[in-house]
């Protein structure tokens, strides 16, 4: 997967037309053969645009308040990326005509070791959701059958104890950085309720139990949003496997509410906002 002269050749355009303040695409990150996120302003910035299966990042999060609003934006989504778009999109965090979308048909990316990343073996929705133009040949517009994910699996058969034992050691590694909460495109909020909370379970404290309070929290405000793209767990300097919460969360939801995938469907507010005789109801008192 290497899009690298096509992307270049888009955004000289994008520019050459006035039709962009920025394009938001991948460099190389100059150390090894990683990459990076780069916010291009003008023309003479171009060659440093790149487009390879280590474009692992998802770019969505660069349309936060903070970083390009109120610019209109050029930028590069794989299926995963435009998932988080649309939902933003969805939840009137971005406007479309502000975007000139350039969607990939995903063949999946790699880490640092050079291996597809799990999320990408799994992968129900490789093609953009979202775009002007597309890249690549799109596998078709049905996602793929559901596939559990390995690793909850695998803790789920697990006697609860050993269970237990084991986020107590991935809350214990937790530093409290919120780099997770950063980079993730869905978290959005200008104050988040993790920050504003002042009980000593949450303030900061450094603890397994603030930790775990924090990162559940958060978990929680993104089941039925997150689109595994694992930006947040690219970011976690403690390397704690995040993925296991948000899919355990996902095979949740898509059990047990109408088949529900995040972000696949223009304008599907998610499985909270949906109403059906059929929802479970065994857990309402
Ligand atoms: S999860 Fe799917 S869309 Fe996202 S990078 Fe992997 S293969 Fe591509
Ligand atoms: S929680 Fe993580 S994997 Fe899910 S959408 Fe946010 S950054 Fe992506
Ligand atoms: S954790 Fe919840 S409140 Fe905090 S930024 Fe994310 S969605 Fe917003
Ligand atoms: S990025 Fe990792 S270490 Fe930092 S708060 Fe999130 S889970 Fe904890």
């Amino acid at each position: 997967m290497n899009y690298t002269k096509q992307i270049q050749e888009i955004a000289a355009k994008l520019f050459a037309e006035d039709k962009i303040d920025v394009f938001v695409g991948y460099r190389m990150n100059g150390f090894d053969d990683n990459q990076v996120p780069v916010l291009i302003t003008g023309v003479n910035e171009i060659p440093k645009l790149v487009f390879t299966d280590k474009s692992v990042f998802n770019l969505v999060n660069y349309l936060k308040p903070d970083h390009t609003r109120r610019k209109r934006v050029g930028l590069v989504v794989k299926g995963c990326d435009s998932r988080s778009l649309n939902l933003m999109l969805t939840e009137s965090q971005v406007k479309r005509e502000n975007l000139y979308v350039v969607g990939i048909a995903c063949e999946g990316v790699t880490d640092d070791a050079g291996q597809k990343m799990q999320n990408c073996t799994d992968c129900m929705v490789p093609d953009a959701v979202v775009f002007d133009e597309m890249l690549g040949t799109p596998s078709g517009s049905q996602p793929a059958a559901y596939k559990a994910n390995a690793d909850v699996t695998a803790l789920a058969a697990m006697p609860l104890p050993e269970r237990a034992a084991y986020f107590e050691e991935v809350f214990a590694n937790c530093i409290r950085c919120n780099a997770c909460r950063h980079s993730c495109p869905l978290c959005y909020c200008a104050k988040c309720c993790i920050d504003q909370e002042t009980s000593t379970l949450y303030n900061g404290a450094n603890t397994t139990s603030a930790a775990f309070h924090a990162l559940m929290t958060w978990s929680l405000h993104l089941a039925g949003r997150c689109v595994d793209c694992r930006n947040c767990e690219k970011a976690c300097p403690s390397h704690l496997p995040l993925h296991l919460l948000h899919k355990q969360n996902e095979s949740v939801i898509y059990e047990n509410f109408q088949e529900h995938l995040a972000g696949v469907i223009s304008e599907d507010r998610g499985a909270f906002y949906k109403y059906s005789l059929k929802d479970p109801d065994d857990f309402i008192m």
